[in-house]
């Protein structure tokens, strides 16, 4: 399944429901997500870290359904084969320290 597909069985499955969430209390759970990724990043031998990196996905998905964005199209045109600031791969852009 790639990320089109991911993206449309989110809609599928929980469509109606982003929808009568809306927007903004979809991305309160998107970060609130997060959180919970950055807890289980730092301690996952007692998260199920790969079940938060699929939350936040999830979150992510829904809002991006919410806004008519399709995140398979989007990714692809901001990051391309090559990075879109020094045009290389890899990415040789100077590091902040
Ligand atoms: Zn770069």
């Amino acid at each position: 399944m790639d990320l089109r597909d991911f993206q449309a069985r989110m809609r599928e499955l929980y469509g109606a429901k982003d929808a009568a969430r809306g927007r903004e209390a979809t991305f309160m759970y998107l970060i609130e997500e997060v959180g919970e990724l950055a807890e289980a990043c730092r301690e996952p031998d007692k998260h199920d870290l790969p079940g938060e990196f699929a939350d936040v996905l999830a979150w992510l998905t829904s809002l991006a359904n919410l806004h008519g964005i399709d995140l398979a199209q989007a990714a692809i045109a901001k990051y391309p084969v090559l990075c879109p600031r020094c045009g290389a791969s890899p990415c040789v852009c100077a590091t902040k320290p």
